[in-house]
């Protein structure tokens, strides 16, 4: 195996439910974990992808020329500024590849996304981790740590775990500031939930930085995240790039129909993102009466701070059968994460936590 592969730490998803019931022998457990949206699939994806059963045995559009035009259309872009990824995890990885070899640097912060570090040390490159500032970004200290070996930065904006995000001003000062051969992916994941207004829509800013790369993905507010399908849009002569690199095929039929439709159902996500903001109201106001800290978020999860260790708090949740998501892995070992969830699984995790907490 290379070194690369040898020293990764696999990435370890959130508990799946059917798992914890089986293991602890607990029924109706729900899962806050993975910042998947809770309300269900719009019926009108539902409508299309069985309209599209019966173009299984075909191998899909290589080429996602529907739902590309799709995303043309929404974004006010060419099809030759996007590129479709199976998940927005797919265009992270095809960016490292097609930019990054075994002698160049990545740079990300600390706390970033966990896929960061492992696109980069699967192709053996050199990780430059800079150290957060507030848990968040800390963008002077990301610029002035770009070495002449650096050819790629990851930014999650905002970044998971920490919910944290650099705000338009700070970010294009960073942007002007970059070397133009270095490539920048502004992973915004989130980008639907973001109601801050000092939260940037860089996907408008393409012409002014052809080293950009916006990821976006329908895994979150679009509640698709089983199908795997994220897309990229950046300057053309970089799309071609990953598009070469791209396998054949990445992403599949009924994703491309389902993801070309809920990019239309509108209606769908105003109602997920407004009942994210509610719960995200509930779940703070919790957390501000029992005393618990927590990193200010705008997206669909919310981190808090447990003052200790956060495993056996994170343990005794699964017991009263609430997957939350803990992320020592992160360098976060008293923090733990959890996803918006419907109202009443919001209320079911704020009463398992009490509980708890009054017990230990
Ligand atoms: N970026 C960030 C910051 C994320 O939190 C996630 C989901 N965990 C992704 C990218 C990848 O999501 P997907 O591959 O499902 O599009």
């Amino acid at each position: 195996a290379t070194k690369g592969a040898q020293a990764l730490q696999p990435y370890q998803p959130g508990k799946p439910i059917d798992e914890l019931e089986r293991e602890y022998g607990i029924k109706n457990a729900i899962k806050l974990a993975s910042n998947e949206n809770p309300t269900g699939i719009s019926p009108l994806v539902i409508s299309a992808i069985q309209a599209h059963l019966q173009e299984l045995p075909r191998y899909p559009d290589g080429n996602g020329f529907r739902l590309k035009q799709a995303l043309a259309k929404y974004h006010k872009l060419n099809i030759d500024n996007i590129a479709l990824g199976n998940g927005s995890n797919d265009i992270l990885d095809l960016v490292a590849r097609a930019f990054v070899s075994e002698q160049d640097a990545v740079l990300f912060s600390a706390h970033a996304f966990a896929v960061y570090p492992i696109v980069t040390q699967a192709i053996g490159a050199k990780m430059i981790i800079v150290p957060a500032k507030n848990w968040g970004h800390d963008l002077t200290a990301m610029r002035q740590a770009i070495t002449p070996n650096t050819k790629l930065i990851f930014i999650a904006n905002p970044n998971n775990p920490t919910g944290t995000w650099v705000n338009k001003t700070e970010l294009q000062n960073f942007l002007d500031n970059v070397p133009e051969n270095v490539i920048i992916v502004l992973d915004e994941a989130y980008f639907d939930y973001m109601d801050a207004p000092d939260y940037p829509d860089s996907s408008l800013w393409l012409d002014r930085y052809p080293n950009l790369v916006v990821a976006r993905t329908f895994s979150k507010a679009y509640g698709l995240a089983a199908l795997r399908v994220g897309y990229a849009l950046a300057h053309p002569d970089i799309i071609n790039l990953l598009n070469r690199v791209r396998q054949p095929f990445n992403v599949n039929t009924l994703a491309l129909i389902a993801a070309e439709v809920a990019l239309q159902d509108r209606a769908y996500i105003q109602n997920a993102v407004a009942l994210n903001k509610v719960g995200l109201a509930t779940l703070t106001q919790a957390f501000d009466k029992m005393g618990i800290n927590y990193i200010p978020s705008r997206a669909n999860f919310i981190t808090f701070d447990l003052g200790k260790p956060a495993l056996p708090i994170y343990e005794a949740l699964l017991h009263q059968g609430v997957i939350v998501r803990p992320i020592g892995s992160y360098g976060m070992p008293n923090h733990l994460r959890v996803t918006v969830g419907l109202p009443e699984e919001n209320e079911r995790f704020i009463q398992a936590l009490k509980k708890i907490l009054t017990q230990t």
